[in-house]
C-alpha cells in the first residue's frame, strides 16, 4: 500500500510517499480502509522530532473508514462496519491496523466517513477543553486563540453550547467572518490589535474566566494579563512554539491565577470517556448542531504542502488527506 513515511526528522520535505507492506491485523486491531486522515499540528511535531519518535515510522494519527478485517479477540467490530480513531499510529496511508479499542464505530448513513475522520481529534479535544479543563458555564466568557484553526472553530461552537460568551483571536478579516459563524460573540484581530486590552475593554476591565491557548509562545503571557482573578489558562498547544518556564509567583501577582497543560489523551483514557466525547460530536454532526468546516482537502501524495499550508497560517478549520 501506500504511504507518508518519516525517515528522517526535518521540514515538510522529509515526508516521503512510498510503497510500504501492512501485516495482517494482529490480535485485538481491525484493518481500516481509510476514506480520509485527518492532519493535526501534532503531526508536525512528530515530523520535526519536537515530540521524539523513532524513524522510520508512517505519520498520522486520525483517520476513518471501513473495517475490512479483525484480528483475533476483536468482538466489537466486523467486516463492512465503520470506524473513526484519533490517536493511532500510522493514519496517512490507504491502510491501517488500529487496536479495536481505540476505534469509535459511527452510521455512515448519518456521519460520512470523511467527516468522521475530519472531527474525532480537534472536535473531541474542543470537547474535553469546554466540557471537562474548565467546564464552562452560563454567563461566563471565554477567550479562544487562533479561533478560525481546527481547534478553534469547534471550540467556539461548543462553548456556545454550553452558554459561554466567546472572544476570539484570528490572524485575518477571512479567519475572523469564519469565527464569527462559529458563534464567536467578538472577535479581535491579534495580528493589529493588541489582544490585552480589547479582552480587558470588551469585558469592562474585568477579564475572562478561561483562556483557551493553543499559540504558546507568543501569546502566553498576555494570556495571564486577559484573566480575572483565580481565572483559568488552559494551555493546549504551541502554534507559535513552546513556552519558556514560568515562574510560578506571578500567578499570585496576577491574581491567584490557575494554569493547566492538558493533553487528549489524559481525557479519552478509558473506552467510556472515549466514547462519550466521540459519539457527542457524531450526533451533535447529524443533528446539524455542529459544523466541521473542511478548509482543505489533500491527495495522500500532496502530504508535505498539507503541513506547509498549516505551519504558514495559511489554513483554517480542517486539513484531510485522501488515500
Ligand atoms: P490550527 O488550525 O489552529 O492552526 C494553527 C493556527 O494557529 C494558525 O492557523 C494560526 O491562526 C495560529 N497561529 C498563531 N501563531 C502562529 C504561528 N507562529 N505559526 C503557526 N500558526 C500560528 O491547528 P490545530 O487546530 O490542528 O491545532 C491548534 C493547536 O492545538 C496546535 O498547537 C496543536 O498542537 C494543539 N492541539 C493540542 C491538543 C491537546 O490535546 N493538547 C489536541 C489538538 C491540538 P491565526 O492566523 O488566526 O493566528
Amino acid at each position: 500500500m501506500k504511504a507518508i513515511r518519516v525517515n528522517e526528522h526535518g521540514g515538510p520535505e522529509v515526508l516521503s510517499y512510498e510503497d510500504v507492506e501492512l501485516p495482517d491485523p494482529g490480535p485485538g486491531e481491525a484493518r481500516i480502509r481509510l476514506a480520509a486522515a485527518g492532519v493535526n499540528y501534532i503531526d508536525t511535531y512528530q515530523r520535526t522530532g519536537l515530540y521524539p519518535k523513532e524513524t522510520p515510522f508512517t505519520l498520522g494519527l486520525e483517520g476513518a473508514g471501513e473495517v475490512e478485517s479483525v484480528g483475533e479477540g476483536v468482538e466489537e467490530f466486523s467486516p463492512g462496519d465503520y470506524g473513526a480513531f484519533a490517536m493511532a499510529p500510522g493514519a496517512y496511508a490507504e491502510y491501517v491496523n488500529v487496536p479495536a479499542d481505540q476505534l469509535v464505530p459511527f452510521n455512515v448513513t448519518l456521519v460520512e466517513a470523511r467527516m468522521a475522520a475530519a472531527v474525532m481529534l480537534q472536535g473531541m479535544t474542543a470537547h474535553y477543553l469546554s466540557h471537562s479543563t474548565f467546564p464552562l458555564e452560563e454567563g461566563q466568557t471565554a477567550l479562544v486563540h487562533a479561533a478560525a484553526g481546527g481547534v478553534g472553530l469547534l471550540l467556539c461552537q461548543m462553548a456556545k453550547m454550553r452558554g459561554a460568551t466567546v472572544i476570539g483571536t484570528v490572524g485575518t478579516e477571512e479567519k475572523a467572518k469564519l469565527a464569527r459563524e462559529a458563534g464567536a460573540d467578538e472577535v479581535i484581530l491579534y495580528t493589529r490589535q493588541d489582544f490585552v486590552e480589547e479582552t480587558r475593554r470588551l469585558t469592562d476591565g474585568e477579564g475572562v474566566h478561561v483562556v483557551y491557548d493553543s499559540v504558546g509562545k507568543d501569546t502566553f503571557d498576555g494570556s495571564l494579563d486577559c484573566l480575572r482573578p483565580r481565572g483559568y489558562l488552559v494551555l493546549f498547544g504551541a502554534s507559535s512554539g513552546p513556552v519558556p518556564p514560568v515562574d510560578l509567583q506571578v500567578l499570585n501577582q496576577k491574581g491567584g491565577l490557575y494554569v493547566t497543560r492538558p493533553s487528549l489523551g489524559q481525557y479519552t483514557a478509558t473506552r467510556e470517556e472515549l466514547l462519550w466525547r466521540a459519539e457527542s460530536l457524531f450526533s451533535w454532526m447529524g443533528s446539524g448542531n455542529l459544523n466541521v468546516r473542511i478548509g482543505g482537502t489533500y491527495n495522500l501524495a500532496d502530504a508535505a504542502q498539507a503541513h506547509r499550508d498549516l505551519e504558514g497560517r495559511k489554513t483554517t478549520g480542517k486539513l484531510i488527506l485522501i488515500p
